[in-house]
């Protein structure tokens, strides 16, 4: 008998359960909500949006335009009904978050292949193909049955995260690398800042605009991380004692140590993407790119990724799960969502409709279908299982896919070859699966 349980009826889960579905597996969805709610969700309905009713950019030159992209090649239905419900929004796909969510449920009830549960999943079966995709806010009887299969250290839950960039976009005229008093392993990139640039900076920095926390984040966050713009509260020179400090390093330029220097830190293997150490925040996207663009070499920064403070759970999928979404010591078990830290509303989708599509193919005795880096979906896929220190979630960007051969400088004439590329290899792979 084919049959698959699917945890959470969330963006990945919800994906997931209709492409098994789709192919004529039987699935048991459970959902716990509203019997049980998270802090973040408001309704009963599957595939809620917490938050923006934004999916990112809707063009190829932008990398979740071209995941997006990549889904409706495969059949998404959550791409399908986000191209149904859309509303204006520019260049980016924005949805109306009650029709878009409200046909996901009405699909997913009327599916003959899915009979829903409404039931919190307090124990993980035993002995058949489960996937997880039970999200950020995964319930807390849930995380301690994932802590048990995975090994307690490996399941995570950061409240915040600094902001990424990456190393193309930034002026490297202005910014030298090294490391304080030359010690330690690699080196970081520094923003040297002379009085003046820090004065214009503490200013937009302390009067930015915030995003409002939830109680629980309140209470949570500040024991542990303290976001760089209530630090700077406390006083005009209290970052330079903190993640501004000058001392121990020598601008190359000038020989002399800076009034205050930001630094950033390597993200990837291939050194793309770089975080602005320190920097961990609650001010408002927009908001971020405007007052860290004021910092010295980041004028024209390109952000894969803002900062974010909310809780999370994700387990340490770098260590623990293979390339087809399933646990390297229990191949039943399956991951999809925020929880495999495939950050986001669209990696949320992806990773469900790959482990889906693996999960029916290890149904009828097929290999799994694994993406390279060429794709968006592979190149994150590939980031969140590969070996690597540190490991924090991440969202659909350019930095972690495949760089193209040639050089082009106009940005955009390079991302939309790279998301050509990207379409053609994506195609040709599903043909050869006779996906
Ligand atoms: P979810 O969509 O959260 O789905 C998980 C589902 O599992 C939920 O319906 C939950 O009720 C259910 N569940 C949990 N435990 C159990 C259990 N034990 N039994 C049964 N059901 C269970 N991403 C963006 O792209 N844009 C944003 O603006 C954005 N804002 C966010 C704001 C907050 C506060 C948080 C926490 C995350 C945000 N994210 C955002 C990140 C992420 O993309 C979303 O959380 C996204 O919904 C993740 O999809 P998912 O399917 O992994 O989880």
């Amino acid at each position: 008998k084919k049959e698959v349980i699917v945890i959470g009826a969330g963006l990945a889960g919800s994906e997931a359960a209709y492409q098994l579905a789709e192919k004529g597996i039987k699935v048991k969805l459970y959902e716990m909500r509203p019997k049980v709610s998270t802090e973040a969700h408001k309704t009963e309905k599957f595939g809620e949006l917490v938050c923006s009713n934004s999916l990112g950019g809707d063009h190829l030159g932008n990398a979740s335009g071209l995941m997006k992209e990549e889904l409706r090649m495969m059949n998404s239905l959550l791409v399908k009904i986000a191209d149904e419900t859309k509303v204006p929004a520019g260049q980016a796909l924005a949805v109306d978050r009650e029709g878009f969510s409200n046909r996901i449920t009405e699909t997913l009830e009327n599916h003959e292949n899915i009979e829903i549960i409404r039931e919190e999943l307090t124990e993980i079966p035993k002995d058949q193909i489960v996937l997880i995709a039970s999200g950020p806010l995964t319930s807390e009887k849930l995380s301690n049955e994932i802590m048990k299969i995975t090994d307690s250290e490996y399941l995570y839950f950061y409240d915040a995260a600094a902001p990424i960039v990456t190393l193309e976009s930034l002026d490297m005229e202005k910014v030298y690398f090294q490391s304080r008093y030359n010690k330690g392993e690699g080196e970081y990139i520094n923003c040297p800042m002379n009085k003046e640039e820090y004065e214009t900076f503490f200013e937009a920095l302390i009067n930015g605009e915030r995003a409002p926390l939830k109680k629980f984040e309140e209470e949570k966050l500040f024991e542990a991380c303290m976001p760089v713009e209530r630090i700077a509260q406390r006083g005009f020179k209290t970052l330079l004692f903190g993640p501004l400090k000058p001392k121990g390093l020598v601008n190359p330029r000038t020989e002399r140590e800076d009034y205050a220097v930001v630094q950033l830190r390597q993200d990837d293997k291939d050194g793309k993407l770089y975080n602005l150490v320190g920097f961990q925040t609650n001010l408002k996207w927009g908001e971020q790119k405007r007052i860290f663009s004021m910092i010295p070499g980041l004028e024209n920064a390109e952000f894969v990724r803002y900062g974010v403070m909310h809780r999370n759970t994700f387990i340490n999928s770098t260590k623990l799960l293979t390339p087809a979404l399933n646990l390297k010591n229990n191949k039943n078990i399956y991951f999809a969502g925020q929880i495999t830290g495939g950050e986001g509303y669209v990696c949320a989708m992806a990773t469900g409709m790959m482990a889906a599509t693996n999960i029916a193919r290890s149904l009828d005795g097929k290999e799994p279908i694994i993406l390279d880096d060429r794709s968006s979906i592979g190149a994150i896929i590939k980031y969140i299982t590969e070996e690597k220190k540190n490991f924090q979630p991440m969202g659909a960007n350019f930095g972690v896919i495949r760089s193209l051969e040639e050089r082009i400088k106009d940005k955009k004439l390079k991302y939309n070859k790279v998301s050509e590329i990207a379409l053609s290899y994506l195609k040709e792979e599903l043909e050869k699966a006779n996906f």
